[in-house]
């Protein structure tokens, strides 16, 4: 017997049935909490459960709301998740469950298996990094810090977009558009009493469109000068944004931001951080130099900030664009997903089987997952773009493998969702390249769910995986898109059924390496000054000097001093990469570490495949990272596996 929930939702009644699950959720918490003698047993484990078994309720609904999205979803879900995110705010104020959960630990620490202990830890920190254990008055304290700092973030983010909307060039001469992709052109034009003139903005698509194509360099400056000059009122938001940090991380027993930051992340200490940064910086600039220097033989000039999008452009096309169209035969949608499955039982030695049942949609299906001839997971895909679905792709984990209250085995469930190309009666969906590396991205996170033998569900697969370890077994396996042996397995003409040659793949590589060591020094910059600003309070002025002083090590062309990139950096001052930026570059490392021992280990014949299944996918989120990765490889992580997968010769 399985324990396959049945895919449904019953949105005519969905509220309904979700305000009943949490009433009853509501009163087994007091019921828990009510128990005299709380151990791991009785009150951990049910209320793990129970979280559970409320997510499993809800997630049919996200999932519908994003791939078969109507009205109808739209207001169920939005009437949905006010009520679910006010019962998990209560739920984590919750103090006489902290209280049960530090004592739970101190009386029972001997007796609990290493999965158990982490479920506590976890959870402890969780009510630990937002101040639940402190004072009424330094939680007061906190609680209007939170407040500050949203109103902030918002306040940087809406300076940010007034000032990209408040800005635009118009192009009369259609000698300055010459060169623009004919797409790009079209969306610049409009009709101005019967001239038709271009308009350009500070809007992505627009601003990269003129900076990769545009050839008149009077024209690139202006753009990038108002880019990189925009919301010059941020720079006294990130002053007190950063204060708020500094002081909330005080508060809560932190040396600085980042030191909290790192409480629940991967990376053990600031210094490791900074150290695996300034390592993979020192060693690319020399190829960055190397790279740069090519694209100065096709500029007249000496480049400067506003030149190398331009002037990239120019050197891709003349030595590494390749043509998608001429892939795409190789890559069937159904030849690809089958081969996949076929590498997989080669490499982990785990295998699919379709299974019919009516699902949301015809072009979705539903596959079970066996390890070693056991039935271990349930897979559901839904690959085809159509109307009304989310754009993008995703891994979207539904149930999780674990035990119950009864000691009854739970089997793991999950969606990859994507967004190929459809197919019909008369046409394949043929994907490009890319889209078979997003397959394998996603399918590497699906595999950390499923192949999940944790036994608690809230550290179950990817549940408790620190942040800065998710997409370590994504881009792992994304990696493997590139490899020959692999590619050879599917990468086959849907017509003739020619293997995509030897030298269309080293195509693939160097594309994907194009200008590496340039975009690597780029991303590590980001890093360094995130992380850096973030080790001690700056002002406006010591973080511009924080910023140049970087720049020293990383910037190859120094940007003009009227550029003000900070003012615009929303991942780290509105969005939730704060101390965190690293986090990229970070998992790419183990994932490209790891991917080189078994490609070097030939494969198929590798060891540590196996050793990869059987450590990093199974234990999930149940130690930290840190732990598994060492274990796996015996050894720490080398940064130079990175240079190599980007093909940068350190
Ligand atoms: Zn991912």
């Amino acid at each position: 017997m399985h324990t396959f929930l049945p895919f449904q939702v019953d949105l005519e009644h969905f509220i309904e049935k979700l305000q009943n699950h949490i009433n009853g959720n509501t009163k087994h918490v007091e019921e828990l909490l009510a128990i005299k003698e709380k151990n791991y047993a009785n009150f951990v484990r049910p209320l793990g459960m129970s979280g559970e078994r409320l997510e499993e309720f809800f997630t049919p609904l996200s999932h519908i709301n994003a791939v078969c999205n109507s009205e109808k979803t739209q207001e169920v879900y939005s009437q949905a998740l006010p009520i679910i995110t006010e019962y998990s705010t209560l739920l984590s104020q919750n103090l006489a469950i902290y209280e049960a959960f530090k004592e739970i630990q101190a009386k029972e620490a001997s007796n609990l298996n290493q999965e158990q202990k982490r479920v506590l830890e976890l959870n402890i920190l969780h009510f630990e990094l937002s101040g639940a254990h402190l004072d009424a008055k330094t939680k007061e304290r906190l609680q209007e810090i939170n407040l500050r700092k949203s109103e902030l973030s918002n306040d940087f983010s809406q300076n940010l977009l007034d000032a990209t909307n408040a800005y635009e060039y118009i192009i009369t001469d259609p000698n300055d558009i010459e060169g623009l992709p004919q797409s790009d052109i079209e969306n610049a034009a409009f009709d101005d009493e019967g001239v038709t003139k271009y308009r350009f903005t500070l809007q992505m698509p627009s601003y990269i469109a003129y900076m990769t194509y545009g050839k008149n360099e009077t024209i690139r400056e202006e753009l990038y000068k108002a880019y990189v000059t925009r919301a010059p009122q941020n720079e006294a938001i990130i002053e007190e944004i950063l204060a708020l940090r500094d002081e909330m991380s005080k508060l809560l027993g932190y040396e600085n931001y980042a030191t909290y930051s790192l409480a629940s992340k991967m990376a053990p200490d600031n210094k490791t951080v900074l150290d695996f940064l300034r390592t993979l910086a020192s060693k690319s600039k020399k190829q960055a130099q190397k790279e740069l220097a090519q694209i100065q033989k096709l500029s007249p000039n000496p480049l400067r900030s506003f030149d190398t999008a331009y002037y990239g452009e120019l050197l891709k096309k003349e030595q590494y664009e390749l043509d998608e169209e001429l892939y795409r035969p190789y890559f069937e949608q159904q030849n690809v997903l089958h081969g996949m499955f076929e590498f997989l039982d080669k490499l982990f030695g785990i295998g699919f089987e379709k299974i019919e049942e009516p699902l949301w949609d015809p072009k979705a299906s539903a596959y079970y997952l066996y390890v070693q001839g056991r039935l271990k997971a349930k897979i559901y895909f839904d690959l085809e773009a159509r109307k009304n679905k989310r754009g993008g792709a995703w891994m979207h984990n539904w149930q999780s493998h674990a035990r119950d209250e009864k000691d009854k085995e739970h089997l793991a469930s999950a969606f990859v969702v994507c967004n190929f190309p459809p197919s019909n009666a008369n046409t394949k969906s043929l994907l490009r390249h890319d889209d078979v590396v997003t397959l394998f991205h996603e399918m590497g996170h699906t595999l950390h769910h499923l192949l999940s033998d944790v036994n608690e569900n809230e550290v179950s697969g990817v549940n408790g995986v620190e942040w800065d370890a998710v997409e370590f077994p994504s881009q792992f396996l994304e990696n493997f898109a590139y490899e020959p042996k692999v590619l050879q397995m599917f990468a086959k003409h849907y017509k003739s059924g020619e293997i995509l040659p030897d030298a269309m793949i080293q195509k693939l590589v160097d594309a994907k390496n194009f200008l590496s060591a340039l975009g690597m020094l780029r991303q590590l910059e980001f890093s360094l000054f995130d992380f850096l600003l973030h080790t001690e309070p700056h002002t406006a002025q010591e973080m511009q000097e924080l910023l140049d002083t970087i720049r020293k090590e990383t910037s190859l062309i120094t940007p003009p001093s009227y550029n003000k990139f900070q003012n615009g950096f929303s991942h780290i001052f509105a969005g939730g990469y704060a101390a965190g930026y690293y986090s990229y570059k970070w998992a790419e490392v183990l994932s490209a570490d790891a991917y080189y021992n078994i490609i070097d280990e030939g494969v198929f014949e590798s060891h540590t495949a196996k050793r990869y299944r059987d450590i990093i996918l199974k234990k999930g989120g149940s130690q930290s990272m840190q732990e598994l990765f060492f274990e796996l490889m015996q050894r720490e992580v080398k940064p130079e596996n990175l240079l190599r997968l980007n093909g940068i010769e350190g």
